[in-house]
């Protein structure tokens, strides 16, 4: 059972040390702090981490997204703020691509290849539940996702209490063995979302999500990603707020459903999958997948880069709060058209999946 990300047993409040905080931007420009260097893997692993493309990855367009050009214009080396952070909190072992490749991870098939979102409470609205479906299947191009039809939890027998916050809280496990009956027989993954706070053990003070990864189910709240569960006084207007949550939410349900296609935390690079300890921590992670991660993803799925970085741009559109993503994959869409423009290259790498045409094409059509 994988645990996820920001499972801790008590409210932490994290103090990001201004101080350590800025060679973000550049990384491979200056020498990093103390923190990085002793917890984060060096240029020579990070690279082999990430494998020897152009001997192992075909066809070319594939291999050329994964250049050593494209990493180092479009991603950050990951760097540690705070001994509060999650790497050095955790000290979870990295995981490289080849470890990923060898791995007994879920694999993708004709059979079972469609993500389900199952949603548990009657809160979300049908435009939230969209938007998550739209970044999603832009960002597990060309898998098709489904919403399937609301379960109330508030309607269930399932264990609950109230939390600290005052709020009622259900047993996460309780939901994941009800999970397991509801899995359709297609589902690649079902992940279940609420709302409402979640707890895993009466021991425990709440949790953000669990995941079984080979029942292939999951379940996530997203309840503290907004600031009025902690009664914070935020000054947003109604829109900011909406806004916030959604970016939030949306990023936590990608990173969920990249623990689901078996990927672990990544400690290599500024990417989707790593792990945080607190919404700040959380919310200073890209919405993007590092080259290491996208193989991982590009291994299981099979998809053309290009084409899925298409599909994100559009899918972007969802929402302002995603203009920084959408200018990101709009700026890597343009150098790859560059890049393929010089080169002789195959027609475009996508794995064919059925039924997934008409989903994928809504996407598609509009770019
Ligand atoms: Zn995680
Ligand atoms: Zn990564």
């Amino acid at each position: 059972m994988g645990q996820c990300t920001s499972c801790t047993e008590e409210d932490q409040e994290i103090q990001i040390e201004e101080s350590q905080n800025a060679s973000k931007d550049q990384y491979w420009k200056t020498p990093v702090n103390k923190l990085t260097k002793k917890f984060i893997p060096d240029d020579k692993k990070t690279e082999e981490a990430l494998g020897d493309v152009e001997e192992q990855i075909n066809p070319k367009r594939v291999q050329l997204a994964f250049s050593k050009k494209i990493t180092e214009k479009y991603h950050k080396r990951k760097t540690v703020a705070s001994i509060d952070d999650w790497i050095p909190s955790q000290k979870e072992e990295p995981e490289s691509f080849q470890e990923y490749a060898e791995s007994d991870y879920n694999k993708v098939s004709t059979e079972s290849h469609t993500v389900y979102i199952q949603p548990l409470d009657t809160s979300m609205t049908k435009e939230f539940l969209s938007t998550c479906q739209k970044y999603c299947l832009a960002y597990f191009y060309p898998l098709p996702v489904v919403i399937s039809k609301f379960r109330d939890i508030t309607k269930s027998k399932i264990r609950n209490r109230k939390c600290l916050q005052g709020f009622v809280q259900y047993h996460s496990g309780d939901i994941m063995k009800r999970a397991k009956k509801w899995i359709p027989d297609d589902a690649y993954c079902m992940i279940c979302i609420l709302n409402m706070d979640l707890y895993p053990q009466d021991s425990w003070n709440f949790v953000y999500g669990q995941a079984y990864l080979w029942e292939r189910t999951g379940v996530f709240s997203f309840a503290r990603y907004n600031p009025e569960f902690y009664g914070e006084d935020h000054g947003m207007s109604g829109e900011e707020l909406r806004e916030l949550v959604m970016f939030r939410s949306i990023g936590t349900m990608v990173h969920e459903i990249g623990h689901m296609f078996g990927m672990g935390h990544c400690v290599y690079y500024e990417c989707a999958m790593n792990g945080s300890m607190s919404a700040e921590e959380a919310d200073k992670q890209p919405m993007q997948l590092c080259p290491i991660c996208l193989r991982k993803l590009w291994h299981n799925i099979g998809f053309d880069p290009l084409e899925r970085y298409q599909a994100l741009v559009e899918a972007s559109r969802v929402s302002s709060s995603f203009d920084e993503t959408k200018g990101w994959y709009s700026k890597i869409v343009r150098h790859l058209k560059k890049i393929y423009a010089k080169e002789v290259l195959e027609e475009p790498f996508t794995k064919d999946y059925e039924n997934n045409i008409n989903e994928t094409s809504t996407v598609k059509k509009q770019s």
